[in-house]
C-alpha cells in the first residue's frame, strides 16, 4: 500500500459528477499534487443544479452559484482547469452520450492519472456517481486509447490517449492511502467554498478529521485520503 504520489507522473484528472465531489473526496491529495508542480484538471459533470432543499429554487440560478462556488473551491487548492459539461443534475446514464464527452476531455487533456467516483461500491451510490464512475471507466478503457471511437474527435486535431492509473475514490477496499495531515486544513478551506452545501463548517471538520484519522489508521501518518488503484497502461 501506498501514499506516495508518483513522479512520472505530470497531470491528473478528476472527473466528479457535482461541484463539491472532489472536495470532499480528494481535497487533501489535489492539493498535495499541486504543491508538487502537478497540474490538475477538474471535469465537472453536472453544476449540480438540483442541489438545493428550496421547491422553489431555479434550477439556473443554483447552478450558477455552484459553478462558482467551485472554481472558488479549485483555486483555494491551486488548481487552475475546470470544465464544465453541465449535463443535468440527477438524470446521468452510463452511456454512450456521456462517455464521448468524457473520452472527448481524456483526448483533449491527456491525463497520466484519472481520478473518479469508484462505480463498483455496493448499495449506497449515487446514481450520478455511478454513472460518472462507470463511464469514466468506459472511455479511459479501450474508447479514448483507439481510434476508431469517435473519429470525428480527430478531425479537431485530438489524438488517441492511454491513462496510466485510475484513481477510484469512496472504494470499500482502498489500496492507497495518501498522506494529507499537511493539508487537511486546506482541504475544510476548500470545502468552506461550497457554502451552499455544507453547512456548520465546525462540525463539518470534525467529521472529515474522524473520517481521514480512520483512513490512516495503522499508518505513519495521522489522516488521509482512500483511494483504489487501477493500472491501465500496460
Ligand atoms: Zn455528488
Amino acid at each position: 500500500m501506498s501514499n506516495l504520489l508518483n513522479d512520472e507522473f505530470d497531470l491528473y484528472m478528476l472527473v466528479v459528477a457535482h461541484p463539491d465531489d472532489s472536495e470532499f473526496s480528494s481535497a487533501g491529495t489535489v492539493a498535495r499534487l499541486t504543491d508538487a508542480g502537478k497540474r490538475v484538471v477538474i471535469i465537472q459533470v453536472t453544476s449540480g443544479d438540483k442541489g438545493c432543499p428550496d421547491p422553489h429554487a431555479s434550477p439556473i440560478d443554483i447552478a450558477k452559484n455552484r459553478e462558482a462556488e467551485m472554481l472558488e473551491a479549485a483555486s483555494r487548492l491551486g488548481v487552475e482547469e475546470v470544465v464544465f459539461l453541465r449535463c443535468p443534475d440527477g438524470e446521468l446514464m452510463p452511456d454512450l452520450d456521456l462517455r464521448e464527452k468524457i473520452v472527448r476531455m481524456i483526448r483533449t487533456w491527456k491525463p497520466d492519472v484519472i481520478i473518479t467516483h469508484d462505480p463498483y461500491r455496493p448499495y449506497a451510490l449515487h446514481g450520478d456517481h455511478r454513472a460518472v464512475g462507470l463511464a469514466t471507466t468506459d472511455a479511459v478503457y479501450p474508447t479514448a486509447r483507439d481510434p476508431l471511437y469517435f473519429p470525428e474527435h480527430f478531425q479537431g486535431g485530438l489524438e488517441p490517449h492511454k491513462t496510466a492509473e485510475i484513481w477510484y475514490f469512496g472504494p470499500e477496499k482502498p489500496d492507497k492511502i495518501v498522506d494529507i495531515t499537511s493539508t487537511f486544513d486546506r482541504k475544510i478551506h476548500a470545502l468552506e467554498a461550497h457554502a451552499s452545501q455544507v453547512g456548520d463548517v465546525k462540525e463539518l471538520e470534525i467529521r472529515m478529521r474522524d473520517r481521514a484519522r480512520e483512513l490512516a489508521e495503522n499508518k505513519e501518518f495521522e489522516l488521509g485520503e482512500a483511494f483504489k488503484v487501477v493500472q491501465m497502461r500496460r
